[in-house]
């Protein structure tokens, strides 16, 4: 079998001889000799075959290569393969030339041979050795440079890989072949390149872009823009040229706290999804409760800085494995992975609220920070990173609605008050440490400038930084519900010193008290108990006590507030609208509810809508008077800062004004000095 093998080879084999091209043919016995050698020899070689017969043929050949084709005759002699080999032969006038041969056995078992053929190659041997010297030269040159370009030929083979795909994917270039980069990809990224590169290919000179995840050879996922041009056309290229280029950490870093973005984020959640690991994941979405504050009124460079303060304490509290990643302007997400339960999720969660328990430091003040968290966990068996993120921000919008330092979980409340916002505790150690004061503005008469009464205005005295008025703290204690303490607090405190002055001072019996009422206060009808209470307790006649109500207790609750109010009016107790014009439909509110009298907001009277600056101002105030008037409530204005205001105000029929101009909010003190010579009261 081995035989006929042999001699069908040796047939195929001669027949291709009689071919065009077909090269110089020897035929050498088992020593190299030269048995025959065809004449063309002598054109390819310059050698006379006559002087080249019976030596052996390694004669002609450098004594490098000897030894490779010593071994491949051998090879020859005892197998029944073809063999090729390429050598290089010298000619006759000392040059080198390269040939590329085949040896097939020939002869009998008693005498074998080998008959050989070869070809000059050296034109082939020294363009591919330009080529490559050209190839190592650029990858050479492109070693450094941040792209990997690529060159890939009409049949879609890479042709040449720039010496950058070392260090830009870690793949040497020779590795770097179309397999190699293909399977790199990211599964469900490869179609689209692929649809991509077919679509260039159309069209001769056109270019595209295309970005794609790549698992560099270390196993990191890599984020490359592909740009791709066509440049069949080109002959020197003749190809598809791809520059590929990582940007991985453009795309996924955020540049003001270095936190990966939520693009990385995204990536690392669904990682970790289609793990599908026994252990449960969450995804907490944290927020500042006192970003968007700390940004409108201290500006985008210290909230950006607060943002920087929070990523270092969040990074520093965050376990091994966990993402942090800041995903929006004042949002930040977690992906805690490895836990043993949700409960256990939720007792982490906890612990990252200690992150804000310190307050941060911005432009030489402290800034306390509640943190409200979403809170998604994997136990409801997502399959896409979207959809889980989608549940925890649901989550959030929740937590934000039930107020500040709220941490829902996938919708469904648990309670978790304790070790977060230091403010908030703050604001409880104030009350606990009786530093809250309440501090009083007297309202007069639109005419005859006599006191009539005053507004209750609550300050905290900070034992470090001194009185802090009621716009630096009734939002938080709104928000944490401990508006209804100090509301409480205010209106006993209010109410004793009108008891105190109407006992002390003549004719201040007939003096009236406004009190502010949160709208958290309104929602609860303990709130009239209360009142009740504190009435009988000092002994002020209802009609002298004010309850001041601003509209957006009655936007959020209107039957609540409603049903409130009218238990209040039915303890006699008089009703003020506050801050009128500052909301929406504060008409329909003043006919809808029991009000006694009307405040106009002091945006109408002083400031640059005010009575001075705006030509319809007074206009505008008149007919909120006449309304007043018509529906038969005392009209208040606020905020008058001058005696032309007091002047057009008294002129325009209002009833009473309040305002810097008349008397400034002041201590109890400072209010009875105003009380006490009556003459100085209705003087100056
Ligand atoms: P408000 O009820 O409208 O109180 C009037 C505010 O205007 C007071 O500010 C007062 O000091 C200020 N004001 C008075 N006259 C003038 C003036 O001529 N020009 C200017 N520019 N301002 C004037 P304050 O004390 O800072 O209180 C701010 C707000 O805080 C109050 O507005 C009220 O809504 C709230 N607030 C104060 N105390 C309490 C309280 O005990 N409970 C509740 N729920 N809210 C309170
Ligand atoms: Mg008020
Ligand atoms: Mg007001």
């Amino acid at each position: 079998m081995g035989d006929r093998t042999t001699r069908e080879l040796r047939g195929q084999w001669m027949k291709s001889l009689t071919g065009s091209g077909a090269g110089v043919l020897y035929n050498l016995d088992s020593a190299g000799r030269t048995a025959y050698v065809s004449s063309n020899v002598q054109s390819v070689l310059g050698w006379d075959p006559a002087a080249l017969r019976s030596r052996p043929i390694f004669d002609i050949v450098p004594e490098e290569d000897q030894e490779l084709l010593r071994a491949a005759l051998l090879r020859t002699l005892h197998g029944d393969e073809e063999v090729e080999v390429e050598f290089r032969a010298r000619h006759l006038n000392g040059e080198e030339l390269f040939v590329e041969a085949t040896m097939v056995r020939a002869g009998d078992e008693s005498q074998s041979s080998v008959l050989l053929r070869f070809r000059d190659v050296t034109q082939r041997k020294t363009t591919e050795r330009e080529l490559r010297g050209m190839v190592s030269w650029f990858r050479a040159l492109t070693r450094n440079s941040g792209d990997v370009i690529v060159v890939l030929g009409s049949d879609g083979n890479h042709r040449f890989v720039s010496g950058s795909s070392e260090a830009v994917l870690g793949y040497p270039p020779d590795e770097f072949t179309h397999d190699a980069m293909m399977d790199a990809i990211r599964p469900r990224d490869r179609m689209g390149l692929v649809v991509v590169l077919e679509g260039l290919r159309e069209e001769v000179g056109s270019s595209a872009r295309h970005t794609v995840r790549v698992r560099h050879q270390d196993g990191t996922w890599r984020h490359l823009e592909v740009l791709a041009v066509n440049r069949l056309d080109d002959r020197t290229i003749a190809g598809v040229i791809l520059y590929l280029r990582d940007v991985t950490e453009q795309r996924l870093r955020d540049d003001l706290t270095d936190l990966p973005n939520r693009i990385l984020f995204v990536d690392r959640l669904q990682e970790a999804i289609d793990e599908r690991s026994s252990a449960v994941h969450a995804v907490a979405l944290l927020e500042l409760d006192r970003f968007a504050l700390v940004k409108s009124s201290l500006g985008t460079e210290v909230a950006d800085n607060m943002l920087v303060q929070f990523a270092r304490r969040i990074r520093r509290a965050a376990k091994e494995g966990w993402t942090i990643a800041r995903v929006g302007e004042g949002q930040f997400a977690a992906l805690l992975t490895g836990l043993e339960s949700g409960a256990d999720a939720q007792a982490q969660v906890q612990e990252l609220g200690g992150t804000v328990e310190e307050p941060f430091h911005l432009a030489a003040q402290e800034v306390y920070s509640g943190l409200t968290v979403g809170l998604a966990l994997s136990t409801r068996k997502y399959s896409r990173a979207d959809a889980m993120l989608r549940d925890a921000e649901g989550a959030l919008q929740k937590a934000r609605v039930q107020g500040s330092g709220e941490v829902v979980v996938n919708t469904e409340l648990i309670q978790t008050r304790g070790g977060r916002l230091l403010l908030e505790s703050d604001l409880i150690g104030a009350i606990e440490r009786n530093e809250f004061r309440v501090h009083y503005q007297p309202i007069y008469d639109a005419v005859s400038r006599a006191i009539r009464g005053f507004e209750a205005l609550v300050r905290w005295e900070h034992p470090r930084d001194g009185l802090i008025l009621p716009g630096r703290f009734i939002g938080v204690a709104e928000e944490t519900g401990l508006i209804v303490q100090i509301g409480e607090f205010v209106l006993r405190q209010a109410c004793e010193q009108l008891a105190l002055w109407s006992e002390q001072i003549a004719g201040a019996d007939e003096l009236t008290m406004a009190v502010n009422l949160s709208t958290l206060q309104l929602r609860d009808e303990e709130i009239v108990n209360r009142v009740a209470a504190v009435l009988l307790e000092t002994g002020i006649e209802a009609q002298r006590l004010k309850l001041e109500i601003t509209e957006t207790a009655l936007i959020d609750r209107p039957g609540q507030a409603g049903r409130t109010m009218s238990l209040l009016k039915d303890l006699g107790v008089g009703l003020a609208l506050d801050d009128f014009g500052t909301g929406y439909s504060s008409l329909s509110y003043l006919s809808a509810y029991p009000f006694d009298v009307l405040k106009i907001d002091r945006a109408f009277v002083s400031g640059p809508r005010g009575l001075d600056e705006w030509h319809r101002g007074r206009k505008l105030i008149g007919g909120i008077i006449q309304l007043g008037h018509a529906l038969g409530l005392d009209v208040v204005a606020e905020g008058v800062e001058d005696e032309s205001q007091a002047q057009i105000l008294a002129e325009l029929d209002c009833d009473i004004l309040q305002g810097y101009h008349l008397a400034r909010p002041g201590s109890p003190e400072v209010i009875e000095r105003l009380l006490q010579p009556k003459r100085r009261v209705m003087g100056s």
